[in-house]
Parts: C-alpha cells; structure tokens; sequence
C-alpha cells in the first residue's frame, strides 16, 4: 500500500514572500495528484514536481487571491501549453467559475469549459478523485469557503481553509491522522474574526482528537516557534509549521 503524501508548495498568510508562495499544496497517493489552492508562487513550484497537465484535480478552498491567483498561469498552460488533455476537474466554492470566467475572457471569449469541468461540492458531499476520497464542509469566512477531508488507505487529512471559530471544522476533521489548520494570527490579537489564532487551531485539534496539526497561513510577519508553542500548549500534541518543499506522510 503506497503512502498518502502531502507536499507543501506555499504557505504565506496573505501576501508570498521571496521564497514562500501563498496556499497551495499537493496531495498524492497511488498516482493520483490532487493540488489544493492555487496560491501566487505555487504554479512555479508545482512545474519543479510535475507537469501541471498530469493532475487529477484541482480543489481551490476560496477566490481571495492568497488561495487562487495561480489559476490564471494554470488556464494558460493548459491551454496554450504543450499537452492537450481533457478538462481539469475543480472542486470550488459557488460564485468562482464566474469570476475567473471574468477575468480570463481575452476579449474573444473564454475557453473556461475547455479548461476546466466546475463541481461545486455541497457541504457534506463526498467525492472520489482516483484513489483520493474528498469530504466538503464550508469555512467560517466572508466569501463561500470549501473546508475538506481527503482519505486514502485508511488514512487522513483535514485541512481548514481560511476559517473563523465558527466552522463545522471539528466535525470534519475527528479523528484524523493530520489536520492542517491555518493560523494566521497569534497571541490574544484576533483582528480579523473570520481567521484562527495559533491557540485556536490548537484548541480544534484537541477537540478533534487528531494525531498532528500543520499550522499554515501564518501571517509572513510573525515568528513560526511561537506559533508552533501557543498551538502545541491547547493541542497537547504535534505541530509543525508548513513550509515551501515540506513532504510528510498523513
Ligand atoms: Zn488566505
Ligand atoms: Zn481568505
């Protein structure tokens, strides 16, 4: 039985810095390539993996631009790039279809169906994508947000999107082996309420019950072992931090 890997390509809170692109990251096991938010930076990091034309799918938690701008160079590449294949499934959140459609128009029209066939999972839904099974939930965020659980040979992998408190998130990621939780802010500063502090992610993998948490979404000006300490003291268990090239096994 082949391992079920998660490999970070971004993980900047908000904006990339010089060497860390904002969300995204790759989840395989037994040939089946899954990219999971599309972050600025992370469709150059994807090309040093694989060619962009051989993934199975692509899920994009939210349309803010930490978690979706490398759509764009993805629409391009496989559209004008060397491999033709058939439309790329991707799993988004309503509203987002229109605005890339928008966005991507040349003024000639779009290509988008082409590109990419749109499913829009509703909360609860399950989903395969080859050997990679995907549960949806919605985020506590201003704009319609996927949460998900993806397993594969008895394994697990939570991941909350951009969230506040007010999620199903526990629900979704009981018991998991890994659930990676961003973390945006940490100390008793909350100044946006629809996004988590370090203890916050800690408290919901305690909840949870998980074996690990990931922070993510770490705002780029923040010192990650501090992060890594408020999480661990409410989880009670092991936290790391994600960062560009990180590989682990869920
Ligand atoms: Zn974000
Ligand atoms: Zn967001």
């Amino acid at each position: 039985m082949q391992a079920v890997e998660l490999t970070v390509l971004g993980a900047s809170g908000t904006y990339p810095t010089a060497g860390c692109p904002t969300a995204g990251f790759l989840l395989s096991h037994e040939g089946t390539t899954v990219w999971i938010d599309a972050g600025s930076g992370t469709f150059n990091a994807l090309q040093t993996l694989m060619d962009p034309s051989e993934l199975d799918a692509l899920v994009i938690s939210h349309v803010h631009v930490d978690h979706s701008a490398d759509v764009f160079p993805l629409y391009h590449y496989l559209r004008f790039g060397p491999r033709r294949r058939p439309p790329l499934p991707w799993y988004v959140p309503e509203g987002i279809v229109e605005r890339v459609s928008a966005y991507v128009d040349s003024g000639a029209g779009t290509h988008m169906d082409e590109v990419f066939a749109s499913y829009i999972p509703g909360r609860g839904e399950e989903v395969a994508v080859g050997a990679i099974t995907f549960r949806f939930g919605r985020a506590d965020h201003p704009v319609p947000t996927l949460q998900l659980r993806a397993g594969a040979a008895g394994r697990s992998l939570a991941y909350s999107a951009d969230t506040g408190t007010g999620s199903e998130l526990i629900e979704l990621s009981r018991g998991a082996n890994t659930l990676l939780a961003e973390a945006t802010f940490q100390g008793p500063s909350k100044p946006a309420p629809h996004h988590l502090t370090a203890t916050e992610a800690g408290e919901i993998a305690h909840r949870a019950g998980v074996e690990r948490l990931i922070l993510t979404h770490l705002l780029p000006t923040l010192d990650p072992h501090q992060s890594i300490e408020e999480a661990a003291t409410a989880f009670g268990g092991d936290v790391m931090v994600a960062v560009p090239g990180l590989e682990v096994l869920i």
